[in-house]
């Protein structure tokens, strides 16, 4: 059955990717965005469909519409983009949530949120189950993006055991493909933008810091899954790939698939920037039969060819 679903934040990486999937299974689309770090390009491929529609607008100002499903993916996600303005980051995912869950309550749609496994912090827990309460540190430079969406959460939770809201929190870990920002800092693009470019390779840190790397396709694929599920399956809920990468061995692999002369250099490390990362997805296997198989090499093989034709 057609739906009609509005994405916010759809013209960013993610967003993007999930309007077309949409669109593809036969859906209406409303993608909503402000542009602050998605842009037109990413969704230019999709403005022929008569059923996508794109409309210029900030989450943390009300907005009304009816729809079936609501999608809130609006939110700079690279650390050096949610810290650029870091009161609008918590706006953004504060007001926004209270936004659309307003609008989800009235018109009555399910609505997905785009939590994050920063919900973690810097994780004494490994790899992480989504009972674990986190290592957040509320005052640091990440707390705009981390207890933005913490807040969110709670917000969600708390519109679910009020109003009866139909809820999916979603937390996402690192997630990787076409359609990155090459500038926005984040560490595959950076290092691919570099390798390319036979630049230095910059790790911050001694590189043994680590995270879990899930390719595009099939964090949407999660995505749209747990969406689908039976109702009473709010999560929040782990998706992402747990197979865990220092970034040091993402350094070495990106400099060898792209047979670059790049030589690695290392930076200081980014404050409370987290030393481990990898998602438990028990319950995203047993309640979605969802399992990432696409390696982290066969990703990056095609990430690269992508930033081949752009920088
Ligand atoms: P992105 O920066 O590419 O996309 C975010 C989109 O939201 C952009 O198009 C941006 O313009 C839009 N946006 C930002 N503030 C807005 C506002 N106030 N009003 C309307 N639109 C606004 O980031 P992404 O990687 O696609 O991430 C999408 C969502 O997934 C975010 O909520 C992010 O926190 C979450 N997430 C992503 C990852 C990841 O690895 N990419 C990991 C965890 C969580
Ligand atoms: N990182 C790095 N070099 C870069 C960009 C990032 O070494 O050019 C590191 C960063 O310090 C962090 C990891 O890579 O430990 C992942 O960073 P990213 O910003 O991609 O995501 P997040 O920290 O939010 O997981």
């Amino acid at each position: 059955m057609k739906k009609r679903i509005l994405v916010t934040g759809g013209a960013g990486f993610l967003g993007s990717h999930l309007c077309e999937r949409l669109l593809n299974n036969g859906n209406e689309v409303i993608c909503l965005d402000n542009y602050f770090t998605g842009q037109k390009q990413n969704i230019i491929h999709l403005m022929d469909n008569p059923y996508f529609e794109v409309i210029r607008h900030d989450v943390t100002m009300p907005f009304y519409i009816e729809v079936d499903e609501i999608y809130n993916l609006a939110c700079p996600a690279s650390p050096v983009q949610y810290q650029h303005n870091a009161i609008k980051t918590i706006k953004t995912s504060v007001m926004g949530s209270i936004n659309m869950l307003g609008l989800a309550k009235r018109i009555k749609a399910k609505i997905l949120q785009a939590s994050t496994s920063e919900v973690y912090g810097d994780p004494e827990i490994h790899p992480q189950k989504e009972e674990y309460w986190g290592n957040v540190n509320p005052i640091g430079t990440r707390s705009c993006y981390d207890e933005g969406k913490r807040c969110a959460e709670s917000l969600f939770f708390n519109y679910y055991r009020q109003n009866n809201v139909r809820i999916k929190v979603l937390r996402i870990f690192n997630t990787y493909g076409p359609r990155m920002d090459p500038n926005d800092g984040r560490v595959i693009s950076n290092f691919i933008v570099q390798a390319l470019k036979n630049e230095d390779i910059s790790i911050y840190g001694d590189g043994s810091q680590t995270r879990s790397f899930c390719y595009i396709d099939e964090m949407i694929d999660g995505m749209t899954r747990f969406m689908n599920s039976r109702e009473e399956l709010t999560g929040p809920m782990n998706v992402g790939n747990p197979v865990e990468f220092t970034i040091l061995e993402l350094a070495e692999t990106v400099i060898r698939l792209t047979g670059s002369k790049s030589k690695i250099i290392y930076k200081p490390l980014p404050s409370d920037d987290p030393m481990q990362r990898q998602p438990d997805i028990t319950m995203a296997k047993s309640e979605l039969g969802w399992e990432p198989k696409i390696a982290l090499e066969e990703g990056l093989k095609k990430t690269i060819k992508y930033f081949e034709n752009i920088v």
